[in-house]
């Protein structure tokens, strides 16, 4: 740790996919790390790297100088911050809060409301750039609320990664990350047509992936989704569910703006039809499936 960052104790809620790897590099960072997961076991490696476990979200957050959550869904996002014993109820005044859970920019903001009645800042800070950013400790940030609590947290941020931008107040962060995945459903759905229509062409998908990776096609998604596509690899970067999920809230906030997404609502249809034939569990590339059901037809 440079002179300048100063060690801080940092709470941690969430150790999935992507919590588990954030957390580590806090940890690696030289600070205290304080950890907390409904399921104890997936904190067993940070234990045994220094960590500390605490009983409850509540307990975390009352020996933090900065608490960060990554859970599943909102339910779970309003649970650990506004539940009894909860993070806000026990957190001491000139905490900072930072949800980086992929949830409602209405709920970012009744959290934040909360917070600072209580002498907390809360911001929230959604991430993209998956386990594989996750691991690498570059992820795009995108933070919404209070510049103070934001600069003070940046040393916290950097760790985990590489572009981070403060987009505005309080909800703005999860409005940024809605922006997001609904660039992201679309272009699921570009990338599974065109592998498909190459299979039918008779084309090496292997070979296509890679050359048209290069050009204007490329992105995360087909060079980096499109080749587990095409090996039926659909074990879980990114979870179907949870992508339903940011769907759901994209379309909710959609309707509110009375805006009119039609790839969006193509999206969700389709990956609706993924979990009711038995697949949320899996990866988004998944969705691939549907376009091999579509050939075979
Ligand atoms: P995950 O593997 O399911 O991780 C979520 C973790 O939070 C789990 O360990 C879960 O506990 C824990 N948790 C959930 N509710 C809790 C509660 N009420 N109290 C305590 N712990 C709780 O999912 P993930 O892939 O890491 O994703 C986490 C969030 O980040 C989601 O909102 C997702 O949409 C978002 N996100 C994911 C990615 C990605 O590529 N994976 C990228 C960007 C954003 P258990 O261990 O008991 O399940």
């Amino acid at each position: 740790m440079s002179m300048a960052t100063e060690k801080k104790t940092v709470g941690f809620i969430g150790l999935g996919i992507m919590g588990l790897s954030m957390a580590g590099h806090i940890l690696d960072g030289g600070h205290d790390l304080v950890v907390f997961n409904r399921t104890k076991s997936k904190a067993d490696d940070l234990l045994a790297k220094g960590a500390t476990w605490a009983a409850s979200p509540g307990e975390v957050a009352a020996v933090s100088d900065i608490v960060i959550t990554i859970v599943g869904y909102p339910k779970d996002v309003e649970e650990v911050y506004l539940g009894n014993g909860g993070i806000v109820e026990c957190a001491r005044p000139g905490t900072i809060l930072i949800d980086m859970t992929t949830s409602s920019p209405e709920l970012a903001t009744r959290i934040a409301r909360l917070a600072e009645a209580r002498g907390l800042a809360a911001l929230d800070a959604p991430v993209s750039g998956g386990d594989v950013g996750a691991k690498a400790g570059n992820l795009a940030i995108m933070v919404g609320g209070d510049e103070k609590a934001y600069r003070a947290a940046m040393p916290i941020f950097d760790l985990m990664g590489g572009k981070i931008v403060n987009m505005g107040p309080a909800g703005a962060g999860q409005h940024t990350k809605m922006a997001n995945q609904i660039a992201i459903a679309s272009t699921m759905l570009a990338v599974g047509e065109s592998l498909s229509y190459a299979a039918a062409a008779g084309l090496d998908q292997t070979a296509l992936i890679e050359v048209i990776g290069t050009g204007a096609a490329g992105s995360f998604l087909l060079n980096g989704l499109g080749p587990k596509m095409v090996s039926g690899d659909y074990a879980p970067g990114f979870f179907v569910h949870h992508f339903v999920k940011d769907l759901n809230i994209a379309l909710a906030e959609a309707a509110r703006m009375r805006l009119d997404l039609p790839g969006l609502g193509l999206a969700k249809s389709l990956y609706d039809k993924l979990v009711a034939d038995g697949f949320g569990e899996e990866g988004t590339q998944a969705l691939y499936r549907l376009y091999t059901q579509l050939a075979e037809a």
